[in-house]
């Protein structure tokens, strides 16, 4: 049983409505979790202003589950190296680290379709923001290893390319100390035919020793917590014990 939930959002970023930081700190407890790390999405620097509202409201709000204010910050979309949007980051004791938008574009893609760089181009320029990114040892975790990948690149032809990228990432990973996520919202993300081979994934990341964590993204209330895609990865990939808050340090 997992008690914990480490990938939170708020209504703040405009994309997850009814997630007060009351109503998230109601369905923590209603789903009987001891920890839980509120995620605010950071895709600017001035995102980062959101820290102290969600602080004071926590403040505001009598619990008992352990409330730790992370964030997940973007990797700069305009970039190609992976840098985070922000590196003004000592105040946040948990940093995911993303990459939603195409590499040096800007663009949030939503398929391949959306992808204005030629398909060589745009696996280039993902193998290395990726690589980037996980060299910077600020990060705690990779919030949802591959998933830009699923969204704008035909797996047919770069599945096996994408693997080989991970097999290095998963290095640079162990050395860094950076956990990989294991995203409960990549059940609707990642495309259905790609679920089982995406578990190859989570088995590079078992093999190189890069540590696991749960998070469910959550962008409803009701999201908190979800498990029903996690529990079939972790049971595909045979990990007997994924990382705690405590394991992490984080409590
Ligand atoms: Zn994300
Ligand atoms: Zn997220």
């Amino acid at each position: 049983m997992i008690d914990y939930d480490l990938h939170i959002h708020t209504e703040y970023c405009g994309h997850a409505p009814g997630m007060s930081i009351e109503a998230i700190i109601a369905a923590a407890e209603q789903k009987q979790l001891e920890t839980i790390a509120i995620t605010a999405h950071i895709f600017s620097e001035d995102d980062l202003l959101l820290i102290p509202t969600i602080k004071s409201q926590l403040a505001a709000i009598n619990t008992d589950v352990n409330v730790i204010i992370g964030a997940e910050v973007d990797a700069d979309g305009m970039r190609t190296d992976g840098k985070l949007i922000t590196d003004k980051l000592d105040d946040i004791p948990y940093v995911l680290g993303s990459i939603h938008y195409i590499p040096g574009t800007g663009i949030y893609p939503s398929s391949p379709q959306d992808n204005p760089l030629g398909a060589e181009d745009f696996f280039r320029a993902w193998q290395s923001t990726l690589i980037g990114l996980v060299s910077n040892p600020r990060l705690d975790t990779l919030a949802h290893p591959g998933r830009l990948a699923a969204i704008a690149c035909d797996m047919d032809v770069y599945f096996d390319d994408m693997l080989a990228v991970f097999h290095q990432v998963a290095k640079i990973s162990v050395k860094n100390n950076i956990c990989w996520g294991i995203n409960e919202l990549n059940e609707r993300k990642i495309p259905q035919t790609l679920h089982q081979r995406w578990n190859s994934i989570y088995k590079i990341a078992l093999d190189a020793g890069v540590k696991l964590i749960y998070g469910s993204d959550a962008h409803k209330p009701q999201e908190i917590g979800k498990q029903t895609h996690t529990k079939k990865t972790i049971e595909a990939i045979g990990v007997q014990n994924l990382q705690t808050p405590k394991s992490l340090g984080l409590i």
